[in-house]
């Protein structure tokens, strides 16, 4: 826990008692400030309140005398309209921040110089994150990882010299931190997602960049149109940027080229690391999130040969591309994020032959857009309520069968792969749904994939328990 110390003494209001909410309002009350939260959900409220946090319903206190109004980032502060709350602490001048702010704000105080890495982007965050974090251990440094990718900011150990920070920042904690000034900001890209959230691309674009734009080094991915402007505006201004690329040779920065990171300064362009045969970074996706790990973990010091070693290490991240098992040629990949046909693809274009476990609750548009990359599917095992619906899409250019349950689809799949011959394919769940149907969430349908397939006879496990666990 970090103890916010700079707001000792200080009267603070606080909107939200989610995980992270409580998580914050402990960290206020542990550095001296004398707050006071709510929420709408009157059991959050009674929750907060046993755990010895002081409650009131915040259009009852008096805003005059409050230093700072903290708000959860799941709480709307612009768009579709500001919560209640907002348009208080606006009509009483009071500052709104989240806790990225305060921990930004402790980490001035207490330790300007501890490196401090800030990574957002629309896709591609978290897995960014943890293999930042990966590297950096690997190599021994103190390493604390949380911010959007699960562990509340404010839990992690306190800023201290030579203590690295990983933090992953979705726009709301973003729009929320003010003076955000990381050692190293990273923005991978931009697209239209969570529109209802910021208004327009052009407004959500604006926040992301100043992730960046706040930072000592900006790392920014530039094979989208938005964020090759925001390079160039930051250049422009005077700031230090590092450029990423997926998709072309950069002049100067970090670009991909198949399997290969190239680094490319005005006096050479030489290789700096090789994904190749490392399962957990495959795809044009995670060379993109492998670049800019690269070139955080370059900024903050570490030496390429110990970058080298924690790349090949990093285990991935649990239901995202994750490789789970082996058995003969075959590897098992649990991607039981990808819930919609957009985070499916980066899967399917990733190996070359793959026997697919797709569906569950469908989303609007189906499967039409993966099209193109049927000829990587050897056979489809549709389950859940989408099943009918993908099989008419697949129609006569990918064999399919309705499995109906997973269980079926894991044994089946896995029968048919173990006839193929033709070298090193992939049983993979990457449904392209929602998980609701059939399970309470993503996370249990991965795990449910993960048991099946351990229970499989012959097959080898690459992680350590049936539920996915590292
Ligand atoms: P986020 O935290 O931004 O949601 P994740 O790292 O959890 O991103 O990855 C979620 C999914 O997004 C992955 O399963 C993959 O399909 C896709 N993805 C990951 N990295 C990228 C990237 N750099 N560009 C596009 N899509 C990506």
């Amino acid at each position: 826990m970090i103890p916010v110390t700079t707001l000792a003494g200080k009267k603070v209001a606080l909107f939200g008692l989610g995980g992270s909410g409580v998580a914050t309002a402990r960290a206020l009350i542990l550095g001296g400030a004398d707050v006071t939260a709510w929420d709408d959900n009157s059991d959050s409220v009674s929750k907060a309140a046993t755990e010895g946090i002081h409650t009131a319903d915040l259009r009852t206190i008096d805003w005059d005398v409050q230093s700072l109004f903290v708000l959860s980032p799941g709480v709307p502060l612009t768009h579709p309209k500001p919560h209640w709350t907002v348009d208080l602490a606006r009509t009483a001048g009071v500052d709104i921040v989240g806790d990225v702010e305060l921990f930004v704000r402790e980490r001035r105080a207490h330790a300007p110089d501890s490196p401090f890495i800030a990574i957002t982007g629309t896709n591609g965050k978290s897995t960014t994150t943890a293999l930042i974090a990966h590297i950096l251990r690997s190599s021994g440094r103190d390493t604390q990882l949380g911010g959007n990718i699960g562990t509340a900011v404010l839990t992690l150990d306190p800023p201290k010299a030579g203590r690295f920070y990983v933090v992953e920042c979705s726009s709301y904690q973003i729009d929320l931190a003010p003076t955000l000034n990381p050692t190293a900001g990273i923005l991978l890209n931009l697209t239209p997602d969570h529109l209802d959230r910021h208004g327009t691309m052009q407004h959500y674009a604006d926040i992301k960049e100043r992730l960046v734009a706040g930072s000592d080094i900006a790392i920014v991915g530039v094979d989208d149109s938005h964020c090759a402007t925001i390079a160039d505006r930051i250049e422009r201004a005077g700031g230090k940027v590092m450029r990423i690329s997926r998709r072309h040779p950069l002049a100067d920065g970090i670009y991909a080229e198949g399997t290969k990171l190239i680094q490319a300064s005005a006096a050479a362009a030489l290789p700096i690391a090789d994904l190749d045969g490392i399962q957990t970074l495959r795809g044009g996706h995670n060379a993109q999130n492998a670049a800019a790990a690269v070139a955080a973990c370059l900024a903050v010091g570490l030496s390429p040969e110990e970058i080298r070693t924690g790349l090949a290490s990093f285990p991935g991240l649990k239901h995202r591309m994750q490789p789970v098992a082996r058995r003969g040629s075959a590897v098992f990949v649990n991607d039981s994020k990808a819930t919609n046909a957009d985070a499916a693809a980066p899967a399917l274009s990733s190996y070359d032959r793959i026997y697919w476990i797709a569906g569950g609750l469908p989303k609007a548009g189906g499967i039409t857009t993966l099209a193109p990359l049927f000829p990587h599917i050897a056979r489809a095992y549709l389950i859940g309520e989408a099943a009918p619906e993908f099989a008419a899409t697949l129609g006569d250019s990918v064999p399919y069968e309705i499995s109906g349950t997973l269980e079926q689809a894991v044994a089946h799949a896995a029968a048919d792969a173990e006839k193929d011959e033709s070298g090193p394919l992939a049983v993979m769940l990457s449904p392209a749904c929602a998980s609701f149907d059939q399970y309470k969430n993503f996370e249990v349908r991965g795990d449910a994939f993960v048991s099946h397939v351990a229970a499989l006879d012959g097959i080898t496990m690459l992680i350590a328990s049936a539920t996915g666990d590292k």
